[in-house]
């Protein structure tokens, strides 16, 4: 009896696995940084069905070689994320970008409220209820979401060049990011919110922007960009090759 914690010290549990979602700039999918212990080497795996890369990696490995490992073998990775289904529909363990940071749908029926984001251990977005509803409520809770963080950027904007902003709405138009009206109401696209934080930026600049100059003219795009918290050559970039695709996501 005397030995047995001893004994226990000497056999210690096997030590777990562990994932981590990444975004790194230039990979066109998050990426899963998974440690194990019983690797042996660096693998590399494109998941499909859950849109990510996975790299599997011995213990020790840190995640700058991980992504290096990755952006060796772009090619590989590229021709198997055209073979993507179009529809990315919300899902327990699926991925889904907030404000552009990969977090996985978690479904936990005991969780009670409205979905809530975790991100002290992995990047998660906990939804409770019945998993009939999971899709409806990721939609529901996203839009919130949306339509709250837009409402508030927008009028901080405002503010700085003394405009008002009269209401925000959240639509789900196909071909446009936003809009704004004589009378300065602004609309988005609730699916923004997908989107990294400094695209999401220059959509409520340009928005804010119209409620001075409702037009496209060089004063417009010169208060557009003042308003912009980042580049707004690079945003406008992002939404012109990424912006379609931002439509697959919660598609049944
Ligand atoms: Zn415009």
């Amino acid at each position: 009896m005397v030995f047995a914690p001893l004994l226990r010290r000497l056999r210690p549990a096997p030590p777990k696995r562990t994932a981590t979602l990444l975004t790194v700039p230039g990979l066109p999918a998050p990426l899963e940084f998974c440690v194990s212990p019983q690797s042996r080497r660096l693998s590399l795996r494109v998941d499909l069905a859950r849109g990510v890369i996975r790299v599997v990696v011995p213990p020790g490995v840190p995640e700058p070689q991980a992504a290096t490992f990755v952006f060796r073998h772009l090619d590989w990775v590229n021709r198997r994320l055209q073979a993507m289904p179009p529809k990315m529909p919300f899902r327990d363990g699926r991925s889904l970008p907030i404000l552009g940071v990969p977090h996985l749908i978690r479904h936990d029926p005991l969780h009670r409220g409205s979905p809530r984001v975790q991100s002290e251990t992995a990047r998660q977005l906990i939804v409770g209820g019945g998993a009939e509803f999971l899709s409806r409520r990721v939609h529901d809770w996203l839009k919130a979401e949306a339509r709250r963080t837009l409402a508030e950027l927008a009028r901080q904007k405002a503010v700085t060049i003394g405009a008002r902003v009269q209401a925000v709405a959240v639509r789900d138009p196909r071909a446009r990011w936003g809009s704004c009206s004589h009378q300065g109401n602004l609309s988005f696209s609730w699916r923004l919110i997908l989107a990294p934080l400094p695209v999401f930026d220059y959509v409520v600049a340009h928005e804010v922007a119209h409620l001075r100059e409702l037009n496209h003219s060089e004063r417009f795009w010169q208060l557009c960009a003042r308003l912009t918290e980042g580049d707004m050559e690079d945003a406008r970039e992002w939404l012109r090759v990424n912006g379609a695709g931002l439509h697959r996501y919660g598609a049944e």
